[in-house]
């Protein structure tokens, strides 16, 4: 038996709980891991709340992210005592996840546990981290450099947000960062934020073009702010599109594209191939200070992390939620 939250839906309705599981459970797969630590990222709160249709199988183990050590394994790659780290590829959603004590897993999805980092770092970055430094490595593969001009972060006070701060700054870009809270301001300069803009500037309906302000962007929102964010970039500037917190539409018009050339680049980490993510984690053990891993994460047990994701879903988490499985 081990510990695990189960999100169960039936007549009863939705709900998600701590409970003992038998081993028998365990899905399919290849590699066994006992899971030492997991995440709180914003689909984590649509699965574990309901809020958004997340989990396309119940009952499920939300946690799309997993650090653990192999307990046993099939696959040739993995080894007894292998310490992995898992993000995506459907777990948590299709596939039973991290927010348990052990998963079964293919082995194709895990990645050694980057040696830069310990498990409780590994998933303070996870999923919203890794997409973060894909976000970076999409600006940088566009051709924007630090010299090009200040870079606009939405979200900034959430956990792709702020990883995406501290690794731009680090790289001597000149960050702008786009908040609701304005009570986060010092930990957002902390980060390396230049300067802060409150997101209701963002929010509402906007010209097809604005003044040319940005270089590169980094949206997490969505809607009307990615629309306002496109109207507003230079000549030639990128925006790297990866979250909805604001809205799954984009009420924009073709103006940026057309007129001042703007590249609108889609960021997905689910399905992203291997190769990539494994520069991803190389950059991010380079190029994220990992000091300020303390400053954005915050850790919880399982049973504190139902509570949390509802937290979450209500914009009052700041930064990246760690959860210690086995507390
Ligand atoms: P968080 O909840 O940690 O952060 C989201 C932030 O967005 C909030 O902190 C808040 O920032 C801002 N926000 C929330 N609601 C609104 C709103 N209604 N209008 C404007 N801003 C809002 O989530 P994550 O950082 O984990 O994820 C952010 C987004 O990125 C999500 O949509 C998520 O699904 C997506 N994502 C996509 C991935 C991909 O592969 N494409 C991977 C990971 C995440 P503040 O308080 O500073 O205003």
């Amino acid at each position: 038996m081990f510990k695990g939250i189960l999100i169960e839906k039936d007549e009863a309705g939705y709900r998600a709980s701590v409970q003992d599981i038998d081993d028998s459970q365990l899905p399919e797969g290849d590699v066994t891991v006992r899971v030492s630590h997991s995440s709180l990222n914003y689909k984590d709160g649509l699965a574990i709340t309901g809020k958004g249709p997340v989990v396309r199988k119940f009952p499920m183990v939300p946690g799309i992210d997993i650090a653990g050590v192999v307990e046993a394994s099939d696959n040739p790659d993995y080894q007894a005592g292998d310490r992995v780290l898992l993000n995506g590829w459907g777990v948590g959603e299709t596939h039973w996840g991290g927010l348990a004590q052990k998963a079964r897993l293919k082995g194709d999805w895990l990645v050694p546990l980057p040696a830069a980092f310990t498990p409780q770092q590994a998933v303070a970055i996870g999923t919203a981290g890794y997409t973060a430094m894909l976000c970076v490595l999409a600006l940088e593969k566009h051709g924007v450099k630090p010299a090009d001009g200040e870079i606009v972060v939405t979200g900034a006070a959430g956990g792709v947000g702020s990883v995406a701060i501290a690794v731009l700054a680090k790289l001597g870009y000149t960050v702008v960062a786009v908040s609701g809270r304005p009570a986060e301001a010092d930990y957002l300069k902390q980060l390396g934020a230049a300067e802060i803009i409150d997101r209701s500037q963002f929010a509402a309906p906007g010209k097809p073009l604005a003044r040319e302000r940005w270089a590169g962007a980094v949206d997490v929102v969505g809607s009307h702010t990615l629309a306002n964010v496109c109207a507003s970039m230079k000549y030639r500037g990128v925006v790297t599109a990866c979250g909805l917190a604001g809205g799954m539409d984009l009420p924009a018009t073709v103006a940026p594209f057309i007129l001042r050339g703007v590249t609108l680049v889609g960021i997905d980490s689910v399905m992203c191939p291997r190769p990539e993510r494994l520069v991803a984690w190389q950059r991010l053990a380079a190029d994220l200070d990992v000091a300020k891993l303390g400053l954005i994460s915050h850790e919880v047990s399982l049973a504190e992390a139902v509570p949390t994701a509802a937290q979450l879903m209500d914009g009052q988490v700041r930064g990246r939620v760690v959860v210690d499985v086995n507390r």
